[in-house]
């Protein structure tokens, strides 16, 4: 045990981090009762989005999640109509394609950004050439390998939706993600590098379909004196308050991604020597925003790890360590981490969906196994990637109003976990 008594305020993984600008813009929308869903909030903060990312529309939506259903809607995917998903992220990812009846099939991660692999992408493609759709997302803000993906989705003529829900503000290949999909998606929820409180965008570069999200966002109304409806409509657009908060935010994202980055670093750096490696990204080619700080333990410094669906277990061993030993210390002494998101073909909600590595081992071992928590987790060997990733990683507290010292100490909690 490290001598530091737990911190006194709570430290996030991370939480918002407001700094007055955005109160200006909402009392302006208060003072002028411009409340609603119209308004100049609204208008300049898609404005503020285009700009940043460099895309021609801009919606703003109540949530990411509602970004991610019209997006599928757009992509036109019907009942049974497959749709190729990243296995290794958050469930709003995937649960939209549920929404309109389509079957995610799920694909394996890369240990290169442990986001979407090429490789079984296009293996999937080779299975399934007529799937219409391909839904990626860029996990803890760093990009997926999206050139590649793209150029695989335009030669089976199959629509790419980008999740840069969490990766705002990140470059690929000189380009900022959310540009990469015909239509793309971020959010402004709570937990992400700038928020709204809630909120969300949908983001792509052709005219028409901007104008439908925008029409199916507010109720699907035709243009008629009564309330006069063609398709089914929703109620998904962001309030003129709402985006008060998103466009005093975005003056600071710059400022946030430095920070994120700064934390990152300083956790790379103060980890050094122990037997892990920082959640990575290709430095030719990519610039992360750094929203997550996540580290990954070395297979042979995994000290026996069990979980169910719900309780983990793991037994101590000498210089080892696991993320439930880590989090459960961090935890003691006031801080948040996160196991790493829980891969999507292992969720009991999507049992029963298909799951497409690219590694060839996975082929003798039973999904049953896998499912079950009994792989072995110390051998890489015969795990798919992003089960592997799961069992091995773990998210650190990544707060931007986390100081220095805080830090400091975060790095001494973690260093303990393997001494003894
Ligand atoms: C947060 C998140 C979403 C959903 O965004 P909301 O605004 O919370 O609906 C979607 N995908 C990923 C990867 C996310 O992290």
């Amino acid at each position: 045990m490290i001598e530091t008594t737990p911190f006194e305020t709570r430290l996030w993984l991370s939480s918002p981090t407001m700094h007055g600008d955005e109160q200006q813009y909402v009392k302006k929308a208060f003072d002028t009762n411009w409340v609603s869903t119209v308004g100049e909030n609204l208008e300049q903060l898609e404005e503020a989005v285009c700009r940043q990312v460099g895309c021609r529309y801009a919606v703003a939506l109540a949530s990411g999640t509602a970004a991610l259903h019209l997006a599928v809607k757009l992509a036109g995917i019907k009942p049974k109509d497959k749709v190729f998903c990243s296995d290794l992220t958050f469930a709003a990812t995937v649960n939209p394609v549920m929404y309109e009846k389509g079957e995610p099939v799920f694909i394996d991660s890369e240990y290169d950004t442990w986001n979407m692999d090429p490789k079984a992408l296009k293996q999937a493609f080779l299975q399934y050439p007529d799937t219409k759709a391909v839904i990626v997302a860029n996990l803890y803000g760093t990009p997926a390998k999206l050139t590649k993906i793209r150029e695989l989705c335009d030669q089976h003529h199959a629509i790419l939706i980008e999740d840069a829900a969490e990766s705002l503000g990140a470059v690929y290949c000189g380009r900022q993600t959310g540009t990469y999909g015909t239509y793309n998606i971020i959010s402004f929820n709570g937990n992400k590098i700038v928020t709204c409180s809630s909120g969300g965008m949908l983001l792509t570069n052709e005219e028409e379909a901007a104008g439908r999200v925008r029409k199916w966002s507010t109720q699907s109304r035709e243009n008629a004196p009564w309330y006069q409806h063609e398709e089914t409509g929703y109620n998904y657009r962001m309030s003129n308050i709402v985006a008060g908060i998103g466009r005093g935010q975005m003056q600071h994202l710059k400022e946030h991604i430095e920070r994120k980055e700064e934390i990152y670093f300083r956790y790379k750096k103060g980890l050094e020597g122990l037997p892990i490696t920082m959640n990575p990204y290709p430095q030719e080619t990519a610039k992360p925003n750094f929203w997550l700080s996540c580290m990954l333990i070395d297979s042979s410094a995994m000290c026996r790890q069990v979980r169910s669906d719900t309780e983990a277990l793991y037994v101590k061993e000498s210089g080892k360590s696991c993320p439930t030993e880590i989090l459960e210390t961090l935890a003691k002494y006031n801080a948040e981490g996160r196991p790493i998101w829980k891969p999507m073909h292992l969720q009991p909600t999507y049992h029963h969906n298909l799951f497409i590595t690219a590694k060839k081992e996975y082929k003798n071992i039973m999904k049953k196994d896998i499912c079950l928590g009994i792989q072995k987790n110390n051998s890489d060997k015969i795990s798919d990637v992003s089960s592997d990733l799961f069992a091995r990683g773990l998210c650190l507290p990544s707060d931007i109003k986390m100081t220095k010292q805080q830090q400091e100490t975060v790095i001494q909690i973690v260093r303990g976990c393997f001494e003894k």
